[in-house]
Order: structure tokens, then sequence, then C-alpha cells
């Protein structure tokens, strides 16, 4: 939940949801809501893959996923989980027996697709393997791969059909006593997702992973998932997301926070706030913006920085921000501290001055929290 007194209108109840672990990382509850990526390199190749998983995590991925078509992929999976610093997800389609070789290979969970995972004797053996080797379930149903009867019965796949192909699934895996799954319900359309995941929301407790299944490339891609997530994530459903865009998956890993931080949901690292730029600029705003964001990567610390081309709106976004720079006139422009003028830099040495008031303020941040802490 995210609470503000002061601003009512900012806050988010998020859904109750059980809370379960995938690997260290607890999904649902009170946890942070968790940003997930694919990698897209041949599971095989361990060394890429884990290169790869290494680039996630230290974008922010809390969870990777990595696909596990075949009995190589399950046999580099050992290793893979071994270097990689965050809990690894296998997703498996088609081959039960796929799931129970990442189970022993230590996957900290298995994705299962219940329109392509078998019957019930086969998703049994599965449950089995993930108790045995204390792994969760996460139960991905997917609009284009449901179940035939399923499909028969509603004519084409919907929300209805989505969902209780998920509730079914459900339903087997606390037949056989296991309850360390969450559940997914992705469509490529916006509109069935959104309604799907609704649905999703009221009939069960158990925690909800979203995603936009193959949305597009970095930019419609992006759009459509701010659109369909962002709208599921504020009326407070959601505990894990993926974006899924055909994009780097440190893209999606960045798009994902992006849309956690819109909604005050999560922070991470510096949330630029900059105008689009005018006439009236007293320095090159979206060339400034461009480079400090690739500056300023490596940060961590959530923390706020405004970058704005004059004084119609720099003094009024600086108040709300931890550093800011407004554009004035002859070359130079206003740094602010904490919501206050402070002093004037030239715009050109104006980046390497504002990298370093945003460093020197993440630091103070982090002191500031480890204190916290200790207390
Ligand atoms: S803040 Fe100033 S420079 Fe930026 S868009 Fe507005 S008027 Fe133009």
């Amino acid at each position: 939940m995210s609470h503000n007194p002061v601003r009512p209108w900012r806050n988010i109840d998020r859904r109750k949801s059980r809370q379960i672990m995938v690997g260290n990382v607890p999904v649902g509850g009170d946890a942070p809501i968790s940003v997930q990526t694919m990698t897209n390199t041949i599971t095989s190749d361990v060394a890429a893959t884990i290169a790869q998983v290494q680039r996630a995590a230290d974008a922010g991925a809390d969870i990777v996923r990595v696909s596990t078509p075949d009995e190589s992929s399950t046999r580099a999976l050992k290793e893979i989980v071994r270097e990689s610093p965050v809990p690894i997800v296998a997703d498996i389609h088609f081959h039960y027996k796929r799931a129970i070789e990442a189970a022993e290979a230590g996957a900290a969970c298995l994705r299962i697709n219940p329109g392509n995972i078998g019957d019930e004797k086969r998703v049994a053996e599965v449950i089995r393997a993930a108790k045995d080797h204390g792994c969760s379930i996460r139960i991905g149903v997917n609009a284009g791969s449901l179940e035939k009867h399923l499909l028969e019965k509603y004519g084409e796949p919907c929300p209805d059909a989505m969902v209780e192909s998920g509730l079914d699934h459900i339903r087997i895996l606390q037949d056989h006593d296991f309850h360390e799954f969450k559940i997914s319900v992705k469509a490529s359309d916006v509109f069935m997702s959104a309604a799907a995941y609704q649905q999703l929301a009221d009939a069960t407790d158990a925690p909800i992973h979203l995603g936009i299944t193959e949305a597009g490339g970095l930019m419609s891609g992006t759009i459509k998932s701010a659109i369909g997530l962002g709208n599921l994530l504020w009326m407070g459903i959601g505990d894990t997301m993926r974006v899924s865009l055909s994009a780097d998956p440190v893209e999606e890993v960045k798009v994902g926070f992006e849309i956690l931080k819109s909604l005050g949901l999560r922070h991470r690292g510096v949330n630029i706030i900059s105008c689009p730029s005018c006439a009236r600029q007293g320095f090159d705003v979206i060339k400034t913006v461009e480079t400090l964001e690739k500056r300023l990567e490596h940060i961590k610390t959530p923390m706020s920085l405004s970058i704005i081309g004059c004084v119609v709106n720099g003094p009024g976004e600086a108040l709300m921000t931890d550093v800011g720079f407004t554009g004035g006139g002859a070359g130079s422009g206003m740094v602010y501290l904490a919501g206050k003028a402070s002093h004037k830099m030239s715009n050109d040495q104006m980046i390497e001055h504002i990298v370093e008031e945003v460093e020197k303020k993440a630091a103070q941040l982090d002191a500031e929290a480890a204190q916290d802490a200790a207390e």
C-alpha cells in the first residue's frame, strides 16, 4: 500500500494477496512489486545467458526467467542458477519432464502453461518435484494457447476462458496441497488482459504476475504495457510484473520500473523531470536529458532531478525535487538543492556538475537510510 496522508489522490490500495517466495524474493502480500524479465539467449549457451541475467539484474531485475525447451537447457540451468545474483524461473511449455529437470537443477520457480503441460497426472509429477526441491510455481495462462475444451466451450479466447483455465489449475495445485504458486492471465490484447486480470483478482487470493504478452517493440510495447499494466496496478492489482518487449531484456526492466515509478509504487534510481523544451530554453534540454539519463544509470538510490529549460516552470518543479537545474540566460542557469535556489552554473559545465550533485545527494540519502536502519 502506498498511503500518502498529505496527497490522498496519490493513494493506491493494493489487493490483498497471499505471499509466496520465489527463491529469496517475496511475491505478494506487502512485498514490493517485483520486476522480472526473460533472457533471449540460447539457454544452453551458459556464458551468454549468465551475462544477460547479470545485465538484467544490474538494471534492477528482481527475478529472471529463462526458457528451458530441451534437456540441454535444463542441464545448463544448474550453472546458471549457481551464478545468478537473482532467482531464476524456468519457463516450461509442452514437456512436463523439463519442469522436473528444472526443479532438480535448482530453479526457484517453474512457469507452467496449463494449455500445454498435459493432463493432471503430469501436473501432479511437476508438483511433487516442486515440493521436493522447494520451488514455487507460476500458472501462466496465455490467451494464445488455451486448452482445447475451453476454446470449444467459449468459441474463442476470452477473459472467462482464461480465468477458468487458471482456476482449474489452481484447484489441481491445491488438491495436491501445494500453495506456493502465483498466476498470470496474459493476452496481447490490452482489453482482454485487463478484463481477465480483474476477474482473476476477484476469484483468488494468489499473488498475481502481470504482463501483456507479445506487446510489441520498444516504443509500441512500452505504451501498450503502460496502459494495460499501469491501469491494473493503479487498481491495486499485481504483485510481480514483466513487460514483454521485442527488445533487450534490460529495456524491459527499465520500462517495468518506469511504470512502477510513475505510480509511486516503487522507486529506484533518478526520476528525471524535464520539460519538452521550446524557444524559451536556456540550454539544450533534450540533449542534456539524454546525456544525464546515461550518466546517471549507476545511481540506484531513489531520488528526483528536474531539468527545466527556463524559469516558466523551472523554480516550481525544483521545489519538489532533490536536485534541479533551470535555464536562465547568458549561458548559465540556476542549480537548486532540496528545493531551494543554491548557485549559478554555466551551461557548459552543467552536466558534470549535476552528476556530482546527484552522486553527493545519493550518498547522503544512503547514509541516512543506513542510520535509520541501524536505530
Ligand atoms: S519550461 Fe520553459 S523552456 Fe521548457 S517548455 Fe516550458 S516554457 Fe519552454
